[in-house]
């Protein structure tokens, strides 16, 4: 493992190196069952094993109480921006804040199915903040509020959450589940998809308060009926076999460091000193407003765009990778998950200070 890179790539992205180590010594052939995971049965008992165990544990980790189901479907978080209207707008409305790409596709999607009622849209802003809890103002007879916690390609993150009272709040967590303890009973839904803190592609974690389930549907496509899905126990075809299992092994190493009050510790700090190096300089622009900041995706740039290019192949030459900003911002992105080391940061760091100087 010698050779590994600091892959700051927003997703997929880096896996710690212990959970790949187990991978490895699993991988083709899994505890003496003379089978790689790949290749099981997903009705086995090799195989139900460690979906049960993966279920058990990231209930575990995340403390989600008994009324909340857990489900693990095909399609990313991009299928569950269909999934969550066609479930859960009963009465055709629904409120949508737009705090950076990922909401807005969600919302779009969303308006095929009945009523979006934007209630805040922070893209004059190009997405530099979080509203204020103060600024939103939801529809009384709206069938839930969707927001994203963590803003991807834009490097926000909300703080704290709207109460929103008897209206679910549905939240895509797909860059910030499992980086910090947050209430499971403050949402009604939480989805997202593995690929960055919860392993690898191919999979959506949904995450349901029971009684928001509704009896099975027979008009609605079998893959993104949560009825159906929570009847079956995400077992209605094949599921995600393999990013289930590696979801498992991302669990048992959150639960051997500490949990994700051990992980939050780890990426307060990460996040901290990139924050701290940015705000002590004024070569390098961060994107987002403190208050809003991210600690999982970091984004600033260079004085132009010629310069950020060229950053980004200078860091990639010392082993630092994929630190070119999304298209739509432009800059550099350091996405700092979980599984970055804080080595990886310090070295970003001090690659920034000496590229800076040498301007
Ligand atoms: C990556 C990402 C998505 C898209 O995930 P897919 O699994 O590619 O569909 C959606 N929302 C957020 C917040 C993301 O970071």
């Amino acid at each position: 493992m010698n050779d590994r890179v600091y892959n700051f790539s927003a997703g997929p992205s880096m896996l710690a190196d212990e959970v790949l180590k187990k991978i490895a010594e699993e991988l083709t052939n899994y505890r003496s069952t003379g089978m790689s995971v790949m290749e099981m049965s997903h009705r086995g008992k090799e195989y139900l094993a460690i979906f049960n165990e993966c279920k058990e544990r990231l209930r575990r980790v995340m403390a989600i109480p008994d009324d909340y189901e857990i489900l693990f479907l095909h399609g990313g978080a991009t299928a569950q921006f269909s999934a969550v209207p066609l479930n859960l707008m009963k009465n055709g409305k629904a409120d949508y804040i737009i705090t950076g790409n990922f909401a807005k596709k969600a919302a779009q999607e969303a308006a095929k199915f009945g009523q979006v009622n934007v209630v805040f849209d922070t893209s004059e802003e190009n997405h530099r903040r979080i509203p204020d809890l103060s600024e939103l103002r939801f529809s009384a007879d709206a069938d839930y509020v969707h927001l994203c916690s963590n803003n991807t390609i834009f490097g926000t993150e909300w703080q704290t959450f709207p109460d929103t009272g008897k209206v679910p709040l549905v939240a895509d967590m797909s860059s910030d589940i499992l980086s910090r303890r947050i209430n499971v009973a403050d949402f009604g839904l939480i989805y997202a998809g593995a690929q960055k803190n919860m392993g690898i592609a191919g999979m959506a974690v949904v995450i349901i308060r029971k009684d928001l389930i509704s009896a099975d549907d027979a008009r609605m496509p079998v893959l993104y009926n949560y009825g159906l899905q929570a009847k079956n126990d995400s077992m209605y075809n094949t599921p995600p076999t393999y990013t289930i299992y590696v979801l498992d092994k991302v669990l048992e190493w959150i639960e051997e460091l500490g949990g994700l009050e051990e992980m939050e510790k780890r990426n307060r700090l990460k996040a901290g000193l990139l924050y701290d190096y940015l705000d002590s300089q004024s070569y390098y622009l961060p994107h987002s407003e403190k208050s809003s900041r991210s600690m999982m995706n970091v984004t600033f740039t260079t004085p132009d765009k010629e310069t950020d290019a060229l950053f980004a192949a200078k860091a990639a030459e010392r082993g630092l990778l994929s630190l070119k900003g999304h298209r739509l911002v432009g800059g550099i992105r350091a996405s700092i998950y979980n599984a970055m080391p804080l080595q990886g940061v310090r070295e970003l760091i001090a690659f920034m200070d000496e590229f800076a100087k040498g301007r």
